[in-house]
Order: structure tokens, then C-alpha cells, then sequence
């Protein structure tokens, strides 16, 4: 195993409140008021994900952040470390299995978006900066009794595949100097059933006006449009009330506080999407968390077929797709996939290690578990060890090689990040095959008084 030297005395990090410093006491419960708002948000995903383990079918669902990397035998690690946003810490688990599924998962779903977020706000940046336009579409389908959500999801691909071929599509793109595009889809469910919709984020070389960009979004339409009814679909193009619900297009800001500044948007929706399960959807209808979250509560019939059915249609689905060559052209490099985002752990020298019947007892009470992450967050290993002995739960914290620091995003780089990633993943794999193997490792610890 990796355990390189026992600590008696583990590394303080940073206490709370360090990311203040030199900040009004105004800004200063500003901050702190925003980081219980994220700790709330946070408890109550874990705690939907834990009760939706009652109900999903899904098997790594089921396993994600509760059963150790390579069985059910070992103990998870506890690690801390600087928020590289700022604003102190951040505490996180490793050595467990993670689910990646950004569709069924409340927790995934939330880490997967945020980083999805931050890349497409890094293509905006780019291409503004690069004196680009960037304007963002939205287009809506919507689905009739009787239809499938998986037979919507494929309408929903041969839609947007129609929307950028053809010869319209590249006159359009010739004409106004496109760049590339992002396209992110939303899916929600109201009194009509299922409703999808496809955010596309387009980046023009030419300096392009909302005009020019409205009338690209109104061929999109089109061709959306007639490809779904092709399939036995329609877009909704008008509410009740006259909105234009089937085609929005705005332009991209870079000024901070602009109201359709693209990247507040791209975050907010990523929360929409993905932790919005408190949230309404738009229109009324209801996000498939919230169908979760009441299937959970009331039992209702409906609402579990209706999980059941998303679960089922959504799996393997991308959320975003980007269109070719654009993100090299960002230096974002090569995307990792859902799965590598979520599995992705905190970097610490130091590691807490659960005793393998304290985690058992622990992971059936998320807000325990959260509890446990905020401390250690706040207080660093002190504070988790003092709460530990309060809840008289065994627990070793140890040094570990350091992992390889993520090289710069660029492309001569990437390739030497891939490596090391998987190095670290098969050694990683390995060392927690090693710590499940009947806890052995535990008792050899023990054995050699290290406790
Ligand atoms: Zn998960």
C-alpha cells in the first residue's frame, strides 16, 4: 500500500475564513453565507442520492460514494485541501466508487456540471477575447402521448443533426464566419410528458449583430423543426401566452453584471439541469430530480415509472457535445468524459483513513457525512478527528505519495497528463484492491501499533 509514514501530529490547513482577508465584514458573511448555501445544496444531494438508492436500478448508482474502489472490505480516505476558487478548503472522500452518471446521480450530475460549466465559460472567454461574437440558441421539442422518451431522444439527435448539415447550414456558417458550437441538452417533464431542449453555444469569427445571429437561430429552427415532425415530433414554438418558447437567441457578454452574460448563464443552467431538484423547471414542469425526489416521497406510481423510464432512456446519453476542433482551438484539450470528472479526487499528502466498520456505519447518514466534510473543511484533521472520537469511530491518518500536479491545459502537456492520469489510476486501483482484501491491511496497521 501507498502509506508511506505514519504522522502523530497531521498538517494543519488553512482555517476558515482565509479567503477574507482583507475583506469588509460586509463581504465577509457575504462569503460566508454563500458557503452555507453550497454546504446545504450539498447535504441535500448526498441525501437524495442515498435515498435514491432504494430505487434506482442503476448498479453503480447504487454503489456511488458508498462502497470502497474494488469491494466492500476497506475504509474510504478523507482529504482536505486548498478550494483552488478560493474561499478556504474543500473536503472530499477517496477510494470510493463513483457513478459518473450526470443524468441518474445527484452528486456526480453536480460535480460533472460544474466542470462542464467552467470549460464552456473558457471557450466564451477565449473567443471574445479573440474579438469573436458568441451568440447561444435555444431550441425546444416537444413530445405527444404515447412517445417514448428513448424515441424522443433519438429525434432529438437526428434533429440536431439536420440543424448543422445541409447546404443552409454551411452557407450560414461561411457567411458569418462560425467558429464552432457547444450544445448542451435539458430535459424535463410536464403535463404533456417529456420536453427536451438544446442549449447551443455558437462562436463567430466575424463580428456578426443579434440580427445576423437571430436569423442563423431562425434557419436552426426550421430544420429542427422539420426533422422532428420527420420523426413524429414538433417543437414548441409559442406558449399559451405568446412566448417565443421554440427559438431564443441572445449574445454573449463578457461585461460582468450583463443580463444575458453567457457565462452566468451557463452556470445557472448547469444548477438548472443538474442540482435543480428543488428548482421548478421552466414552464411549470418538473426536472427528472424532481420526479425523483417526489417518487421518493409519495411513492406514486407514476413518478417511479417515470424515474424508472428516464433512468433507463438517459443512460450513455452526452450532455454536451462540442463541435470538431473547437476546444483545441481554446486550448481546453481533450475532454474527459462524465466518468473521469467524478472519479477525480482531491490531491493531499495527508490522508485520513476511516476504519472500514466506521464507514459502514457512517455512509448511512449523509448528513453525518457531510457534517464530517465540513469540519474537516473548517478545522482541518483536528477538527475531524474530534468528531470522530465523538462519534467513537476508528480512523489513521496517514502520509501518501503525492499525485503528479496536472500540467498546464495545452496540447504538448495533454498527452503526458493522459499518462500519468492512468498511471496513477492503475496504481490507485491497485493499492485499494490491496486495502479490500479482508481488511487486512487494517490489522496489520494495528499490529504494527499504529492506530
Ligand atoms: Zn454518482
Amino acid at each position: 500500500m501507498s502509506v508511506a509514514a505514519v504522522e502523530a501530529r497531521p498538517r494543519r490547513v488553512a482555517p476558515l475564513g482565509n479567503y477574507a482577508n482583507n475583506s469588509s465584514p460586509a463581504a465577509l458573511q457575504q462569503g460566508l453565507d454563500r458557503r452555507q448555501r453550497k454546504r446545504k445544496r450539498r447535504t441535500e444531494r448526498h441525501t437524495l442520492r442515498h435515498k435514491e438508492r432504494r430505487m434506482t436500478k442503476l448498479d453503480r448508482v447504487r454503489k456511488c460514494g458508498y462502497v470502497t474502489v474494488g469491494g466492500d472490505g476497506g475504509g474510504p480516505g478523507l482529504r482536505v485541501s486548498p478550494d483552488p476558487k478560493g474561499g478556504g478548503n474543500i473536503a472530499g472522500f477517496s477510494g470510493l466508487l463513483t457513478c459518473g452518471s450526470v443524468w441518474a446521480c445527484p452528486v456526480c450530475s453536480a460535480k460533472i456540471a460544474t466542470r462542464r460549466a467552467e470549460e464552456l465559460a473558457d471557450v466564451m472567454r477565449f473567443g471574445l477575447e479573440q474579438g469573436c461574437r458568441a451568440s447561444m440558441v435555444t431550441l425546444t421539442m416537444r413530445h405527444h402521448e404515447g412517445q417514448s422518451l428513448k424515441e424522443c431522444w433519438k429525434a432529438l439527435g437526428k434533429a440536431w443533426a439536420a440543424v448543422t448539415s445541409g447546404k443552409q447550414w454551411r452557407t450560414d456558417c461561411e457567411r458569418y464566419g462560425l467558429r464552432g458550437w457547444v450544445k448542451a441538452v435539458e430535459v424535463t417533464h410536464g403535463s404533456s410528458g417529456w420536453h427536451a431542449h438544446i442549449h447551443a453555444l455558437l462562436i463567430w469569427d466575424d463580428p456578426i449583430g443579434l440580427a445576423e445571429a437571430r436569423h442563423v437561430g431562425d434557419r436552426m429552427w426550421r430544420r429542427w423543426t422539420r426533422a422532428l415532425q420527420r420523426c413524429g415530433f414538433d417543437s414548441l414554438r409559442r406558449s399559451a401566452d405568446g412566448k417565443d418558447l421554440g427559438v431564443d437567441v441572445r449574445m454573449a457578454s463578457l461585461k460582468p453584471g450583463h443580463g444575458s452574460g453567457l457565462h452566468e448563464y451557463f452556470v445557472k443552467l448547469s444548477h438548472e439541469i443538474t442540482g435543480g431538484q428543488n428548482k421548478l423547471a421552466k414552464g411549470g414542469g418538473r426536472t427528472p430530480f424532481q420526479i425523483l425526489t417526489d417518487a421518493l416521497a409519495n411513492g406514486e406510481a407514476a413518478d417511479v415509472h417515470g424515474w424508472r423510464e428516464w433512468e433507463l432512456a438517459s443512460k450513455g446519453r452526452r450532455q454536451i457535445a462540442w463541435s470538431k476542433g473547437l476546444r483545441e482551438w481554446a486550448g481546453l484539450g481533450q475532454e474527459q468524459s462524465d466518468e473521469e470528472i467524478a472519479a477525480e479526487e482531491l490531491a493531499a499528502e495527508d490522508v485520513l483513513f476511516l476504519e472500514p466498520e466506521s464507514w459502514r456505519e457512517l455512509r448511512d447518514t449523509p448528513e453525518r457525512v457531510c457534517k464530517l466534510l465540513e469540519v474537516t473543511e473548517d478545522g482541518g484533521y483536528p477538527a475531524s478527528m474530534a468528531l470522530l472520537d465523538q462519534w467513537s469511530m476508528g480512523y489513521l491518518v496517514a502520509k501518501v505519495y503525492p499525485r503528479p500536479k496536472p500540467p498546464p491545459r495545452d496540447h504538448e502537456h495533454w498527452q503526458l497528463r493522459r499518462d500519468r492520469l492512468d498511471e496513477s489510476k492503475r496504481l490507485v486501483g491497485s493499492l485499494a484492491r490491496e486495502l479490500s482484501e479482508t481488511g487486512a491491511w487494517w490489522r496489520q496497521l494495528r499490529e504494527l501499533g499504529i492506530e
